[in-house]
């Protein structure tokens, strides 16, 4: 059976193959005569199933020894919350401000300590990204925090800055919820990587945190125990009951990536996807994208039918043809189409000859 493409900007498409290896193994796991979702998160089968997902990832995503990697709960916005109760130690932390994602972020870390607004690209409505060469830093901050994928307004760091080399001594802070595992990430350059799973890398319910070894330990004293990164890293993830099914989820998402070649190969894929669409944007009269085009998203392109009457038509069409949830963030409006790592090229395809098709007839 051919399923709809879904455009979806989280939670979003899976591959096919992995939700029938779910489905095939939802009443009896490997034979342990067990369901994943009825296994206890001590047990010897769900231990297996929690050390492959972290060794794939690690491999996957190239991630350093020196790097915990930890599957929390609550998401990219109560990591928002999360992020400062462990790192600002009640000091100043930099937010460079690129889109809705990273707006909220630094509004949830006024709760917990002073915020500094290295940079923002509000005045231009988000369209660019800031030159890190202007970005103005504290130099007392604990960490610099950015969005590298802006899942709404479609910007998208390609490059993560050296802030060494721009005269910042904090760590990176990078929220990679729309980005991870997309394409490579350069660790170098960063301290802490968090994101929730349901774009990239699994369902909702999981948020995955890579964080930097001299980075745990400096908790706020009212950081609740169960965000306490030390806690979790200390507790292999299992502090409290880890979201099991999620996790398994995400591990089967990290073999069928393996299969497809790794993160390299999803990248070349992803790039072409990119290429597609955008091209067929930029070369009509009818539909516009207004972001600078050395920072469009790879994952979310969001665009606009310059007659926007023809909207509701639009997505009608769409969803006939079988491509569905392309309806915009209410926030901007028009369109935005997910590109994410389980979407295939024949879907942007399709989406691109449903364009011309709308635009010959409606033009
Ligand atoms: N950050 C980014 C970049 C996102 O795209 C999202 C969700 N769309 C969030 C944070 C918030 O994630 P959650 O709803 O999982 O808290």
């Amino acid at each position: 059976m051919q399923r709809p493409y879904n455009f979806s900007a989280g939670p979003a498409t899976i591959a096919p193959e992995v939700l029938q290896q779910a489905a095939s193994e939802m009443l009896d796991w490997h034979g342990s005569g067990m369901g994943v979702m009825e296994m206890s998160h001590r047990g010897k089968e769900f231990i297996s199933i929690y050390e492959q997902a972290q060794a794939d990832l690690r491999e996957l995503l190239a991630v350093p020894k020196h790097f915990h990697i930890l599957f929390m709960q609550g998401g990219g916005l109560a990591e928002n919350a999360i992020v400062p109760l462990n790192l600002s130690r009640g000091g100043t932390a930099d937010y460079v401000v690129t889109g809705a994602w990273s707006q909220k972020s630094q509004k949830e870390a006024r709760k917990y300590c002073n915020v500094h607004i290295a940079a923002s690209d509000e005045a231009r409505g988000f369209t660019q990204l800031p030159a890190p060469a202007g970005w103005q830093f504290s130099p007392e901050a604990s960490y610099v925090h950015l969005c590298s994928n802006e899942t709404i307004h479609g910007v998208e760091f390609h490059a993560l800055p050296d802030l060494q080399a721009l005269g910042s001594r904090a760590p990176l802070v990078i929220d990679f919820s729309s980005q991870v595992a997309s394409r490579p990430v350069d660790w170098a350059r960063v301290g802490l990587a968090y994101g929730g799973a349901q774009k990239n890398i699994g369902p909702a319910g999981l948020t995955l945190v890579v964080v930097r070894e001299d980075l745990l330990g400096h908790a706020l004293p009212v950081c609740p125990s169960a965000f306490d990164y030390k806690t979790v890293a200390d507790n292999q993830s299992m502090f409290n009951t880890p979201p099991t099914y999620a996790i398994y989820m995400a591990g089967l998402i990290f073999q069928w990536l393996k299969k497809m070649g790794g993160v390299p190969a999803i990248e070349a894929r992803n790039i072409a996807k990119a290429k597609l669409l955008y091209e067929a944007i930029d070369n009509s009269q009818f539909y516009v994208n207004r972001v600078a085009r050395d920072c469009r998203s790879r994952m979310n392109v969001p665009f606009f039918l310059r007659d926007e009457s023809r909207n509701e038509a639009f997505l009608a069409g769409a969803k006939a043809a079988g491509l569905l949830q392309l309806k915009g963030h209410k926030m901007v409006g028009g369109m935005r189409a997910s590109l994410y790592n389980a979407m295939p090229l024949e879907g942007v395809q399709v989406l691109v000859e449903y364009m011309r098709e709308f635009e010959r007839t409606h033009s």
